[in-house]
């Protein structure tokens, strides 16, 4: 196992800001996954878990201790009461995950194709796009727990999945190292064509669309939204949505339907979202004054997609989080509401 010193840790982001790891190490297996958290704890150091580093901002002054990036590979299937069950390592990366699960033909996750970073970010944030979840699919967590160095297998229910959330990134924060990922996988099972996007591409066509044609239809919208990691579009640079839609409750509905009168506009209904109380955060931050390629020195938004705060080249992360700030305070100026980043922060 290679412990390296003061490595560089923007490179391995999608974000691409933030400065050095103090220590940094790749955990291939579960015993390498051991001997760096003794390496850690042997001097005292503080210890951040890095999966693909596209849920992440890092602080410029970087990680004062140890980055431990978890590269356990190798996905093993079997079936199990009409499911196929898919073992895979925390440290596959998720996109061949998933087009491995739609060339065998099962369903569960094709709509969440294209979607960066490792199995193991997946339970984290309860990765989702398109109508579909992964707490829909996992079946378990095989963990390292870090209170009693124990290896645990945490059930769906014990993850405590919710919306971009579970145990992982709120009550259990810092507790677990995710090792494994099984999902339950429905064999010859249809897609899940529900988004509006999705609808609208197989609008003409007659017959149902087949999970490839569904997964490579997600990764083209996704390309066109700069939501699709694609090397040489500068709008890539990004951590995905930068915001999570919020969940309002109905006293705040009527207020903003109040403000939003008062501008001569109207608040957008989208039938997904408002079946769970959600608003679009794309729609506020593009009513707050940031439309789409807004620039603002190095940073920027994507002129793909509102939601997707971008490094330009160039940028620190004090500037990305200056955009932040100010994006959500212009939002919650005008609308009332206020916005939660989704990405993680690292070092601050
Ligand atoms: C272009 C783009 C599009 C995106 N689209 C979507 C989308 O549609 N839907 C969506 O939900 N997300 C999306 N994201 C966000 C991101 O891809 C996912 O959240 C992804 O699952 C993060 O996984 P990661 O391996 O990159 O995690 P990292 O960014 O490395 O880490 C994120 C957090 O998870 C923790 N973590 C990672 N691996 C482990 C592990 N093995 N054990 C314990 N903790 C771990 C880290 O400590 C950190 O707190 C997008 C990002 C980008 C850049």
């Amino acid at each position: 196992m290679l412990i390296q010193e003061n490595l560089a840790l923007a490179p391995l982001t999608t974000m691409q800001v933030g400065g050095p790891a103090r220590f940094f190490v790749e955990g291939k297996t579960i015993a390498e996954v051991q001997e760096a958290i003794r390496f850690a704890r042997s001097r005292n150091l503080p210890l951040f878990v890095l999966g693909g580093g596209s849920n992440l901002v890092i602080a410029d002054a970087g990680w004062p201790g140890l980055v431990l990036k978890i590269g356990i590979l190798g996905i093993d299937e079997h079936d199990k009461d009409g499911n196929a069950i898919f073992e895979v390592g925390a440290g596959e990366e998720w996109d061949k995950f998933v087009a491995r699960a739609v060339a065998r033909n099962c369903a569960g996750v094709e709509c969440l194709s294209g979607i960066p970073g490792s199995v193991g970010g997946t339970p984290v944030q309860n990765v989702g796009a398109y109508g579909q979840e992964v707490s829909e699919t996992i079946e378990s967590v095989v963990t390292l727990d870090l209170r009693d160095d124990e290896i645990r297998e945490l059930c769906n229910e014990a993850c405590g999945f919710n919306y971009r959330t579970s145990i992982f990134n709120t009550s259990e924060r810092e507790r677990f190292i995710i090792l494994r990922v099984s999902y339950a996988l429905k064999p010859g099972g249809q897609p899940r064509i529900e988004y509006a996007d999705l609808k609208n591409h197989f609008g003409g066509s007659r017959s149902a669309p087949t999970l490839g044609a569904t997964r490579e239809a997600v990764r083209r919208i996704r390309a066109s939204k700069a939501m699709l990691i694609t090397p040489g579009d500068p709008d890539s640079h990004s951590a995905g949505s930068f915001f999570k839609n919020p969940v309002i409750s109905d006293e705040q509905h009527n207020d903003l339907n109040r403000r939003a009168t008062a501008r001569g506009l109207q608040i957008p209904i989208y039938p997904a979202l408002d079946a769970q109380h959600k608003i679009s955060a794309a729609w506020l931050v593009e009513h707050s004054g940031f439309r789409k390629g807004y620039i603002d020195g190095t940073v920027g938004i994507s002129s793909k997609h509102a939601l997707a705060i971008v490094n330009r080249g160039g940028a620190s992360a004090a500037d990305i989080v200056a955009l932040k700030e100010r994006i959500q305070r212009r939002v919650e100026e005008t609308w009332g509401v206020c916005l939660q980043h989704e990405p993680a922060f690292v070092g601050f």
